[in-house]
């Protein structure tokens, strides 16, 4: 018995060596047919008896190479036709665009081997690339994925190379950026005035790096700025010259086995370090080596090699491990362009390793954690964008735009949600030159037109602002806590109605206020605010941020009133400047014109002041940081007390009063006790309190699906702590695996309401 089937797969099958695999399989089974790439994916005709035919859909899913990703698979039957051969045909082009453009693929274990072994043509190549890895998205400028449309079109393959191009059985079969030494890019090393320098660019640069200077490193999405890791002298002159604050920097060493010397690193951690798509992985340190790379917190970034130029600078006698941090100043986005690089780096770098083949699309390095045994992003960008988020049902397209800070940007086609690159603080107006080419670039390769556009209520934000000027796009404004439950739902699949606990440092509230400690009831249309951490003043507004006494002093203002000063340490007073301590006290004592928020980063904030002497800070949640990681495990420690103040009316909604936390506090500062005890019992009674208003909440609902998002669900403690006890109160509870919980991944979450909200 003979059978003729058609399959369709919709997924990421284009520049993953998926033509080749099916060309392999269907001769294994002694199939007839072709294989094509369509604008839907790959469509397949395969012929044979039956029990052929059979085993290879069986085999297909289960054998795919490792870089694809199947969402869809149709059977269709056909009639039998006269064949002979299985042919492999040429793209063809319908109306409509559903393929999707592979992410950036670190090298693959097959092509290091070749980079190091002296006898293979490659050897030392520093863009050695095949089918199953090297770059995708940042050399693609439109879709289909074919080299003459990437940054590769301007170098031919030599005859080797195209030989292997042809070759269905070579590892390099149709892998677009195939290159070798005599046909492909080049690196030099250059001084920063764009001066050669001479010998062996690799080998020079590695010398270089030993003598402590810093180096910019072009990479796959953008520059890095690199040095020694193991001299501390070139770190803090790279943070210096960087104005980099004590914002962490990220390592990138040799192998896990360095890694496992600096950092616990578990089985489920080894394997995200070393996946293909290789992200900074958050780690424990175990030693205090590295302090000078990450001063707070008791965490530390770090990556393996992902191109073959990271490869070269570890191996022939360079240090085990390099910081690498983006190339750019401060929160401005990567440079990407030589001339650019030299430009705007030149102040910064010593020597530039450049390289000449073009990156089209900046895409800063992703950063994720495991937590719960589950990936946490904290940045979602190389390596995973533009994989889409599948979603439970086909959308019309609508564009996102995102918030102000970690900033991305999301567009729907049918059942995905592409959610953007990392773009960062649109605060500066190179972010924002990025986040209107980003939106471009995912409308062409997405060959979509949006006629909506989601946006945040916030009347400040460039991106809101950018969405209110679309005259041609209907505009939807979004709540951000709304937005960011909203996200977890989205790539959890739920569509009814949730408990949302949205912690973060502050998103526009519906009153005009800063939120932060919020718990919705909502579904992906509307939202009621069920509980919030009680309103604290901000003096200053904004500069509380980075001066959180300010915090710690309007909320001992709050619990005492005056008589504050009495109530805590003399050494807490002693570390603040007294004027400014004054002009603080007039503003609370006037009250009425004061910013209030209930953030839970503000609520971090002032514990932290209190706790940790972090009286300011460089950055955002660098006290909040410095708070966990203090916090001891282990035993019984008790746990602050909150008190839940119920609504006046209905229409109301419960208040989480901070004071009888603030005067326990201030009673155990008094009595010495330790930071790491305070700080458990603060994290114990954040718990309680959240867990018992959610349960209150749960009871008077009767829903018992649970979400939680907001940048505050980086810290494990409170993540796993409130996870814990919600599932023993019997709630289901769903957290983020596939976008940041943190505003990177508000875009999404607007995405659904606009389109649900319609
Ligand atoms: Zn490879
Ligand atoms: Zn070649
Ligand atoms: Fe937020």
């Amino acid at each position: 018995m003979n059978r003729r089937v058609r399959i369709e797969i919709h997924g990421i099958v284009q520049g993953v060596g998926f033509r080749p695999f099916i060309y392999r399989l269907a001769l294994k089974f002694h199939l007839t047919g072709s294989i094509c790439n369509s604008e839907s994916g790959v469509s397949i005709e395969v012929q044979g008896t039956t029990g052929d035919v059979d085993a290879f859909i069986e085999f297909l899913p289960r054998d795919a190479p490792p870089l694809a990703r199947i969402d869809e698979l149709q059977i269709f039957e056909l009639g039998l036709k006269e064949e002979t051969d299985f042919l492999i045909l040429e793209s063809t082009r319908s109306n409509r665009a559903n393929t999707l453009i592979s992410p950036d693929i670190a090298t693959c274990s097959d092509c290091v081997r070749e980079l190091l072994d002296p006898t293979d043509r490659r050897y030392r190549y520093p863009f050695i690339n095949c089918t199953n890895c090297g770059p995708r998205f940042t050399i693609t400028r439109a879709v289909p994925y074919d080299r003459k449309q990437t940054s590769m079109a301007v170098f031919p393959m030599c005859p080797a190379c195209q030989a292997e191009y042809e070759d269905p059985f070579n590892r390099r079969f149709h892998a677009q950026p195939n290159a070798c030494w005599d046909c492909g890019p080049q690196v030099e090393l250059v001084d920063r005035h764009g001066v050669r320098q001479s010998g062996d660019p690799i080998v020079e640069a590695i010398r270089r790096l030993k003598r402590g200077a810093i180096l910019a490193i072009k990479g796959l999405g953008g520059f890095h700025l690199a040095v020694d890791a193991n001299q501390p002298d070139a770190v803090r002159e790279l943070r210096r010259r960087k104005n980099r604050g004590e914002k962490p920097f990220a390592v990138m060493v040799e192998s896990t086995l360095i890694a496992r010397t600096l950092c616990e690193v578990s089985a489920d951690e080894a394997t995200l370090l070393e996946s293909p798509q290789r992200p900074i992985v958050l780690l424990q340190k175990l030693t205090s080596q590295f302090d000078g790379l990450a001063p707070d917190g008791n965490q530390l970034g770090v990556f393996l090699p992902y191109t073959p130029i990271h490869h070269l600078l570890f191996a022939h006698g360079g240090s085990n491990a390099l910081v690498m941090t983006s190339g750019n100043l401060s929160e401005e986005p990567i440079a990407i362009d030589n001339l650019e690089a030299l430009s705007r780096l030149g102040d910064i770098a010593d020597f530039f390793l450049l390289h000449n083949r073009e990156i089209l699309l900046r895409c800063d390095d992703s950063v994720v954690a495991i937590r719960s045994g589950m990936n946490q992003f904290a940045r979602r960008s190389r390596g995973f964008v533009p994989s889409p988020i599948r979603l439970r049902e086909p959308l019309p397209p609508i564009l996102a735009v995102g918030g102000e800070l970690k900033n991305t940007i999301c567009i729907s086609r049918d059942r995905y949600a592409f959610v953007g690159q990392h773009i960062g603080d649109l605060e500066n107006l190179s972010a924002y030159d990025f986040f209107q080419e980003s939106i471009d670039h995912f409308q062409n390769i997405l060959e979509v037109q949006p006629e909506i556009v989601a946006y945040d209520l916030h009347p400040g934000y460039l991106a809101t602002q950018w969405a209110k000027q679309q005259r041609d796009l209907r505009a939807v404004g979004v709540q951000h806590h709304h937005a960011h439950i909203a996200s977890c739902m989205a790539e959890n699949h739920l569509t009814g109605q949730v408990i949302g606990i949205a912690l973060d440092g502050t998103g526009f509230g519906t009153d005009g206020q800063a939120w932060g400690g919020e718990i919705l009831v909502a579904d992906l249309k509307s939202f009621r605010r069920a509980a919030h951490l009680e309103y604290a003043a901000m003096p200053g507004g904004t500069q509380a941020i980075y001066e959180p006494w300010r915090m710690a002093v309007s909320q001992l203002w709050a619990t005492y009133g005056e008589d504050w000063r009495s109530k805590v340490p003399a050494t807490f007073q002693a570390s603040l400047s007294a004027p400014k301590v004054r002009i603080v006290e007039q503003l609370l004592r006037n009250g009425t014109k004061l910013p209030l928020t209930s953030g839970c980063g503000r609520l971090f904030d002032a514990v932290a002041a209190l706790v940790c002497c972090r009286t300011h800070v460089s950055y955002e949640a660098q006290a909040a940081m410095a708070l966990e990681a203090v916090c001891e495990s282990g035993g019984d420690k008790g746990a602050y007390p909150f008190e839940i103040l119920e609504a006046e009316s209905a229409a109301d909604s419960l208040r989480i009063s901070t004071r009888p936390l603030f005067a326990a506090l201030t009673e155990d500062l008094r009595h010495n006790t330790p930071a790491g005890v305070i700080s458990r019992r603060f994290h114990g009674g954040l718990v309680n309190v959240l867990a018992e208003a959610t349960t209150l909440i749960a009871e008077r609902t009767g829903l018992q699906e649970v979400c939680l998002s907001g940048g505050s669900f980086q810290n494990a403690i409170l993540l796993w702590g409130l996870e814990q006890k919600l599932a023993k109160l019997g709630l289901k509870v769903y957290q983020h695996t596939l976008v940041p919980p943190g505003d990177g991944g508000l875009s999404l979450g607007q995405l659904l309401i606009a389109a649900n909200s319609l």
